[in-house]
C-alpha cells in the first residue's frame, strides 16, 4: 500500500480549530438535520483504521464503511476481528472493485473506475464480481449501497447498479448525472481528510462552511478517509463526534435505515 499524506489542514491545525467547530456547531443547534459518516477504502486493518473505527464504538455513532471488494480477501479474518466492537453500528457496504482508475485518456483529467472509458459489460462484471466477493465474505451483513471510488461514475454503471439491486448510491452533492428513479442518493458533503486546499487555514474555513451550509440542508454526509488521518484529525473526529451528539435537533443516523 502507498503512504498516504494527511492534508494540510491536519499537518497544521490552526490553534482554533477546536473552538471554531464548537461555535459552528452551536450555530446549527435547533437545527433539524440529519447526519451520517461513510469511511471509505476499507479492506485493509490497521492502526489508523482501529483508532477511527473506535471513536465511532465509543461514542455509539454508526459509520458507512465502503470497503473495496478486491482488498477484501488478503486480511479478512482480522479486518472482521477489528469491526467485532462495534456490531449492529456499521453499514458495510461496496467502494468499487479494484480500486483503480480506468479513465486516463479522458481529457478532463476525472479518475474513475466505473466512466465512459469501458464498455457496459467491463463495468456489470466487476460490480457483481465486487458484490459476489463481499458477499461471500461478510455474508448477510452487506447493505444495498454502492460508493463509486472518487465519488464518481457514469450514467451506465448507475443503470448497472438498479438492475442488480443496489438500492441506493453514495457521491458527492449534486454529482452528475443523476441516478435513475429507483435509486437514492446518499450524497456526502463535507470532507475530513482529503482536502485540497493549500493552507491550513483556507482547509479549516471551506471545512467549517461546508459543515455548516450542509446542516442547513437538512442532510449532512461526511466522508472519512482513515489513511490520511494523524493525532490532529482524530482529536477533531472525537470532538466533532461529541459535539453533534450534544446539539439538539441533530440526528446521527445508521447510514443502512436512510436507504430503506
Ligand atoms: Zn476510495
Amino acid at each position: 500500500m502507498t503512504a498516504y499524506a494527511p492534508c494540510e489542514l491536519w499537518l497544521r491545525p490552526p490553534a482554533d480549530t477546536l473552538e471554531r467547530l464548537e461555535r459552528t456547531l452551536e450555530r446549527a443547534s435547533g437545527r433539524q438535520a440529519t447526519i451520517f459518516f461513510r469511511a471509505d477504502d476499507i479492506g485493509l486493518p490497521g492502526r489508523q483504521l482501529a483508532r477511527m473505527t473506535d471513536l465511532f464504538v465509543r461514542h455509539d455513532v454508526p459509520l458507512a464503511l465502503a470497503v473495496v471488494p478486491t482488498w477484501l480477501p488478503l486480511r479478512h479474518t482480522e479486518l472482521k476481528g477489528m469491526l467485532a466492537p462495534g456490531g449492529a453500528l456499521w453499514c458495510l457496504h461496496q467502494h468499487g472493485f479494484r480500486h483503480v482508475n480506468h479513465e486516463q485518456g479522458n481529457p478532463s483529467g476525472k479518475k474513475s473506475e466505473f466512466g465512459p472509458a469501458r464498455s457496459a459489460e467491463a463495468k456489470q462484471r466487476d460490480i457483481s464480481r465486487g458484490r459476489d466477493i463481499l458477499e461471500s465474505y461478510l455474508a448477510g451483513r452487506i447493505s444495498p449501497l454502492f460508493t463509486p471510488p472518487w465519488n464518481r461514475c457514469d450514467g451506465e454503471a448507475l443503470d448497472i447498479l438498479a438492475e442488480l439491486c443496489f438500492r441506493a448510491v453514495s457521491r458527492s452533492a449534486g454529482a452528475q448525472p443523476a441516478s435513475p428513479p429507483k435509486m437514492m442518493e446518499l450524497a456526502v458533503n463535507v470532507d475530513l481528510h482529503t482536502r485540497k486546499e493549500p493552507t491550513a487555514q483556507a482547509a479549516l474555513d471551506a471545512l467549517l462552511n461546508e459543515l455548516e451550509q450542509s446542516l442547513a440542508t437538512g442532510l449532512c454526509g461526511i466522508m472519512l478517509h482513515h489513511q490520511r488521518t494523524n493525532r490532529a484529525a482524530l482529536e477533531f473526529l472525537d470532538c466533532l463526534l461529541v459535539a453533534l451528539k450534544r446539539a439538539a435537533g441533530l440526528r446521527l443516523a445508521h447510514p443502512t435505515d436512510l436507504i430503506r
